[in-house]
């Protein structure tokens, strides 16, 4: 027998859809990957220390508490876990067919690919220990800027794009100065924000340089800069760094099967979750390069279990409440406003 609904991958949005599906009576298996490199079952945030926007945790919480529990409240409704990486799909046919690293080939009805994007890191010796750690380094500024301990510091801003310019800004509002540390001698950034960030005056560039040391125990202390044209280097004094050297979309075991944007993302109808594959549905920062956040990726997840709960309904499988889709909100019948009257 197929799946009926088969989840791939483990963040904020995989567990919220599973919790969806699993309260749907859809008994979904989820595919939650394995540890390669930076790569770990629970996502991104398994990166990071303390989550100060998630909704409904006023004091905080850390990264991989938040996403055991997400696991936690998946299983508790009967989502099935499988540690395993799914490493090729067949959408050609349906049943679709989705391929583990080590056990047989799955059917499903339906599948949520949830598989995230990973933040490009340099590949610095200190550099994943101490973002794992709260020691300073992060690969998100909005997420992180505004935790205590990089308040009126020196932070350094790795990346010449139009991300490193977002974060550059960003940090200005709590930093007592910014550098950014751009390899080349001009940014690849838009006009627009590249020229916000140089006349800022609490911005300044070190261009052709680059990160070859990060120095601290617990926590950063500073780094090591080379000039990319002399190779001379200097120490220099930070309170926290920012790797912002772009993002990629977890979406190579994909090969081909589902059409990508330009930079790789999974492209899905506006304001929906549905891919060009009627009954694959994507959610979370696979489809998604603007928002990047764990909120609106579980908001997301929640939108392709729903989702595929309808298309089921509307392919015979289970029943669904609201079984029309509509382009946007639908209106109050006059029955339902003399009801509420
Ligand atoms: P991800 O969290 O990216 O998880 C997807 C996971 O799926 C992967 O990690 C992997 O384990 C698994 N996977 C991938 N491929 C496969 C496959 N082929 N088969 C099976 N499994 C697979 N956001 C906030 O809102 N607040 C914060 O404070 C915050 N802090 C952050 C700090 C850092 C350092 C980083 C890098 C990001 C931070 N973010 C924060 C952003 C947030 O982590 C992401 O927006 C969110 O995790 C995206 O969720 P997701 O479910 O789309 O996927
Ligand atoms: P990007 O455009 O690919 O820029 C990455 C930057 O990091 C480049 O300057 C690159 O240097 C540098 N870099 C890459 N690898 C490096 C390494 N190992 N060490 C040091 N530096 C390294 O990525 P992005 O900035 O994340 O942007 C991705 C896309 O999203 C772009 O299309 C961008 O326009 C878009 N975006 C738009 C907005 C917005 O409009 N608000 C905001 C963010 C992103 P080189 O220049 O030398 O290659």
């Amino acid at each position: 027998m197929p799946e009926t609904i088969a989840i791939i991958g483990s963040g904020p949005a995989a567990w919220t859809a599973a919790v969806y599906a699993a309260r749907a009576a859809l008994n979904p298996v989820v595919f939650e990957g394995e540890t390669i490199g930076t790569e770990v079952p629970g996502g991104q945030l398994m990166l990071t220390t303390d989550i100060e926007n998630y909704p409904g945790f006023p004091e905080g919480v850390s990264g991989p508490e938040l996403m055991e529990r997400m696991k936690e409240q998946a299983q508790r409704y009967g989502a099935r876990v499988v540690p395993e990486l799914i490493s090729a799909v067949d959408f050609t046919r349906h049943p679709f067919v989705l391929t583990p690293n080590y056990s047989p080939p799955v059917e499903a009805r339906t599948v949520v690919v949830a598989t995230g994007a990973a933040a490009k890191w340099i590949g610095l010796p200190n550099e994943i220990r101490l973002a794992k750690s709260g020691g300073g380094v992060s690969a998100c500024a909005v997420c992180d800027g505004a935790l205590p301990h990089f308040r009126n510091q020196v932070l350094a801003v790795v990346g010449g794009g139009d991300t490193a310019m977002e974060e550059a800004s960003y940090l200005c509002k709590f930093a007592r100065e910014v550098l950014i540390i751009h390899r080349r001698d001009s940014f690849r950034a838009s006009k627009v924000m590249a020229n916000r960030v140089l006349a800022h005056d609490k911005i300044k560039v070190l261009w052709n340089s680059k990160v070859v040391e990060i120095l601290g125990d617990d926590v950063i202390t500073g780094i090591v800069v080379e000039d990319t044209q002399t190779g001379a280097q200097r120490t220099i004094d930070v309170g926290g760094l920012f790797v912002a050297i772009g993002h990629a979309p977890n979406t190579s075991f994909l090969k081909g099967q589902l059409p990508l944007t330009e930079h790789g993302y999974i492209k899905v109808a506006p304001w929906r979750t549905a891919t060009s594959v009627p009954g694959v549905f994507a959610a979370g920062d696979v489809i998604d390069d603007y928002y990047r956040q764990a909120i609106s990726s579980a908001g997301a997840g929640c939108m392709a279990a729903l989702e595929a709960e309808r298309w089921l309904a509307h392919h015979g499988v289970g029943e669904s409440p609201i079984l029309e889709t509509a382009e946007g909100p639908v209106p109050a019948t006059e029955e339902q406003v003399e009801d509420y009257a």
